[in-house]
């Protein structure tokens, strides 16, 4: 039987937020020995935005030492070396699948044993698949789902092997529209497919929505709204030719990716750990309803303070305060001090084609529409506020130079009042950057 180890601070996970919690113990000194990163994972923690974006332009690829964390926020890249130097286990390829949180006990696929003194679930989340529905034929090959870099080099090899082939993609949130792009510039030909009258519901409004409908459609790509894939048909080899609609239409395909959302993975905790909104319930220094057990990024529902309401965020931002607060709370309280609570101020951006937009604060209340949103310009720039009681509260920008998305960010924090709607749509942008 495997030996037992024990360390004093356990992550399980080896995603962003794993990454940046190892930076921040290195910078608040822990002792070589101390710490431990179990990641199912083969490789060391990357910025996993980069999946989905450099990594899939297969012209000129973002490889991996390059998206190693903490490059997302202008750090060192921290290579295996790094995380020797700091005297920190990095402990790859391996699964736990068991956590036995009153025996502090870990244990791995293989048998494997952990002790931990205090524990930090980074577990993440996992993608939601078509055959969690039981639609039809929804395991034929060449439909793809994006998580993890194995999934991320199946679908680069299925896009060379099926250059200028037919790609139809279900779901219309930020999977379906950056994935849209990597095919499209990579030379598929592409169909997206999702129920919504407009794509990214969640976050666009109708206004902000049809400015990237029609640049995509520019682009070539085909768009199918207000109905889902229902079934799937194959050739011989099992391979995918056909996505069948529920509308009735049916759509050719060599390659199919599906994005319709994720769900974070807590399966491990069930029965342990207080939850709530789908997640494990942490406090403002991400500290779960278990002493000495922490919850950071997709998995932690925290306080959102500036809301006064208990929030779960699935965006790399939050992966990486959430680790920096967790960690800086932990150390603080071993010497009897305390860190402010966790702040957070909701940033989500996205990157396709040429296109970059951000988005600070929060997208309730009445929503106006400023700038050029014509999909046809050369250098379009367009926004949106929402406006709730009076009071601006979050903003969207399209192709934003640094200083406008600074600007942006600044305003959606400190919630100005606003005198009408039709001023601030008259104002647009220069009512954030005049503040
Ligand atoms: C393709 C893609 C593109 C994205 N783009 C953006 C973007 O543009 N902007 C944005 O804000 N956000 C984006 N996100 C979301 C962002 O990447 C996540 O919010 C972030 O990675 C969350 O960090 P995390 O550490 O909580 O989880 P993850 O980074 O998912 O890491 C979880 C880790 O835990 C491991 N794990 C899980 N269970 C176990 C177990 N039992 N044992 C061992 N290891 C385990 C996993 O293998 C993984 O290594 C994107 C996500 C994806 C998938």
């Amino acid at each position: 039987m495997a030996e037992e180890k024990s360390f004093k601070y356990v992550i399980i996970g080896g995603g962003v937020s794993a990454g940046y919690a190892a930076r921040e113990f290195a910078k608040q000194g822990v002792k070589p020995g101390e710490l431990a990163i179990i990641s199912r994972e083969v490789i060391p923690p990357y910025e996993r935005p980069a999946l989905s974006k450099g990594y899939l332009n297969l012209a000129n690829k973002a490889t991996v030492p390059q998206f190693y964390v903490c490059a997302g926020d202008g750090g060192e890249r921290q290579f295996p070396q790094w995380y020797k130097d700091k005297g920190i286990e990095l402990i790859l390829d391996t699964e736990i699948v068991k956590a036995d949180l009153a025996a502090k006990t870990l244990v791995t696929g293989t048998g494997q044993v952990f002790k931990y003194q205090t524990l930090i679930a980074a577990t993440g989340s996992s993608v939601i698949r078509l055959s969690d529905f039981g639609v039809q034929g929804a395991d034929a090959k060449n439909i793809f789902y994006l998580r993890e870099l194995g999934d991320a080099d199946h679908l680069a090899y299925a896009m060379e092997v099926k250059e200028k082939g037919k790609a139809v993609v279900v779901g219309g949130g930020y999977i379906g529209l950056e994935l849209s792009a990597a095919l499209k510039n990579n030379n598929l030909e592409v169909t997206m497919v999702y129920p919504e009258p407009w794509c990214m519901p969640r976050l666009f409004t109708a206004g902000i929505a049809s400015f990237y409908e029609g640049y995509y459609a520019d682009k070539g790509i085909n768009i199918v709204k207000g109905t889902v894939a229902a079934g799937f048909s194959t050739n011989a080899a099992g391979e995918v030719t056909e996505v069948k609609l529920k509308d009735g239409r049916t759509l050719e395909a060599d390659i199919v990716i599906v994005g319709v959302g994720a769900r974070p993975v807590i399966s491990l905790f069930k029965g342990q750990v207080e939850e709530e909104k789908g997640g494990l319930k942490t406090d403002a220094f991400f500290k779960t309803s278990v002493p000495d057990v922490y919850a950071i990024g997709d998995v932690a529902t925290f306080p959102m303070k500036l809301y006064n309401e208990m929030r779960r965020v699935e965006h790399v931002d939050h992966a990486r305060k959430s680790a920096e607060q967790a960690v800086k709370a932990i150390m603080a309280a071993e010497e009897g001090k305390s860190v402010p609570e966790y702040d957070y101020l909701p940033y989500f951006y996205s990157r396709a084609f040429d296109l970059s937009w951000q988005f600070y604060g929060d997208n309730v209340g009445e929503t106006v529409l400023f700038g050029d949103n014509d999909h046809k310009s050369q250098k379009p720039k367009f926004g949106s506020y929402w406006v709730k009681e009076g009071k601006l509260i979050g903003a969207f920008l399209e192709g934003g130079t640094p200083e406008e998305n600074t600007a942006i960010a600044k305003v959606a924090r400190a919630q100005p009042s606003v005198e009408s709607l039709d001023v601030l749509t008259k104002e647009g942008l220069s009512f954030v950057t005049k503040i």
